[in-house]
């Protein structure tokens, strides 16, 4: 099986008319902001991306991938692994209007100057929504006791909105 390195960004549009099926990786020192929050574990994340035109003839970047990073349990501040896996379909498109004017099932991406989108950051940016707000063990893997103050968090905390997480990180 070939495993290439993909471009970090692709002219979607083309991509789509030749119903473009991408495998292969990115190198996760590339991804710098994922880099800032957490340990990946392994050089590359592997990505699937398949570029098609839908039936109303909107470009659609769909695929999947997953990477494994360390994050730092927030209640006893011990290490542990995490599978980070996720899945994206995306829709190019030039300004804030357009992607208004998108099927809510679309996510938008923004084209740049030439017409491209940068795969890399899409995938990156998936990555770190997927990061929690506050990383912890499952409770049954937990080191910290139980009466711990960091046993429970206030709800709010439980349940962050991953949009507000992306706005940060822009
Ligand atoms: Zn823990």
């Amino acid at each position: 099986m070939k495993n290439l390195k993909l471009p970090i960004t692709i002219d979607p549009s083309r991509s789509a008319q030749r119903k473009l099926v991408c495998e292969g990786y990115f190198e996760v020192s590339g991804m710098n902001r994922l880099l800032a929050v957490c340990d990946a574990q392994g050089e590359q994340v592997q990505v699937n991306a398949n570029f098609s035109v839908d039936e109303v003839g909107l470009v659609v970047i769909s695929g999947s991938s997953s990477a494994t990073v360390t994050l730092t349990c927030q209640r006893c501040t011990e290490e542990f692994d995490s599978v980070l896996e996720v899945d994206f379909t995306f829709s190019p498109v030039k300004d804030a209007e357009a992607a208004a004017e998108l099927p809510s099932y679309y996510d938008a991406i923004e084209l740049d100057e030439n017409g491209e989108v940068n795969l890399r950051e899409l995938v990156e940016d998936e990555f770190l929504l997927e990061i929690p707000l506050i990383p912890r063990h499952p409770i049954k893997d937990c080191q910290a006791p139980s009466d711990s103050v960091w046993g429970e968090l206030p709800e709010e905390l439980e349940k962050p909105n991953p949009f507000d997480i992306l706005k940060k990180i822009k």
